[in-house]
């Protein structure tokens, strides 16, 4: 096989454009090709090279031939044009971003990764939500919440009393089944939760409830994905800090 060419492994950020960092608007600007993912926004695309390929490769939900994927980014940087693959957040949270530039990188070609603000801290500081306060919150855990469900049960080896926020990426699917752990697991329910759907972006909608209370008031209004949870004594901030007006606001 022919070697040589470059893939840009970047990240877009959780939504809002002003969040892409200047390395990804300048190497957007400098695209051939871009191979984004479905939660990429529009007003990210827009500061795509005007006469570069946009391609989508989510065709269904999260659903990403990854080897033929690859296969065409192969194609493309041997050819040498300036690849870019645009993924959401940081390319290297659940992105499956680190599989890709493996599988790159095994096929010859060269990727450069440009992090990218991820939606596990974002969202929440954007909602008013620090993910670590001192007195608060000691640190925090980035899980997915994917198939918590089925064979993997979120962790259970963190205590209630260990002072670390708990942030679910991938949670709408299975709020229930999260929510229900984490009190089987000793929280307390009434340890502040919120949901943040379409941080950052003027879709987004937050909720603030008691863990108990969380996924009913979510529920209620038809939460859907994107999201994230967050739980712990970090919540109760949220309503102290200031936050852009014209976001929807829904409190239990
Ligand atoms: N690499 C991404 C995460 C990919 S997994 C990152 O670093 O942000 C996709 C999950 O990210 C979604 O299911 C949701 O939990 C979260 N997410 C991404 N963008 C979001 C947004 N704008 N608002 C809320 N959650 C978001």
């Amino acid at each position: 096989m022919k070697k040589g060419g470059v893939v840009y492994i970047v990240g877009a950020g959780p939504g809002d454009p002003g969040l892409l960092t200047l390395r990804a608007c300048r190497i957007l600007r400098q695209a051939d090709v871009v191979f984004y993912d479905r939660l990429v926004s529009p007003g990210i695309l827009r500061r795509v090279a005007p006469g570069a390929r946009r391609i989508c490769v989510e065709k269904k939900k999260g659903s990403v031939d990854l080897s033929d994927l690859v296969r065409r980014m192969v194609r493309e940087a041997q050819a040498g044009r300036v690849v870019v693959r645009l993924k959401g957040g940081d390319p290297f949270v659940f992105g499956r971003g680190a599989e890709e530039a493996g599988a790159l990188v095994q096929a010859g070609v060269a990727c450069e990764v440009i992090p990218g603000v991820t939606s596990a801290i974002a969202v929440p500081a954007a909602a008013g939500i620090p993910v670590t306060h001192r007195g608060m919150a000691r640190g925090f855990v980035v899980e997915t919440a994917h198939r918590a469900g089925e064979e993997a049960p979120i962790l259970a080896t963190i205590p209630p009393e260990a002072g670390l926020t708990r942030v679910f990426l991938m949670v709408v699917a299975t709020l229930e089944t999260v929510v229900g752990q984490l009190l089987a697991q000793g929280y307390d329910p009434a340890t502040p939760a919120a949901v943040i759907e379409w941080g950052t972006t003027p879709a987004q909608r937050v909720w603030v409830a008691s863990l108990e209370q969380i996924t009913a008031v979510a529920r209620a209004s038809g939460v859907e994905a994107p999201a994230v949870l967050v739980v712990g004594p970090v919540v109760q901030l949220q309503g102290q800090l200031r936050v852009r007006p014209g976001h929807r606001w829904v409190r239990a």
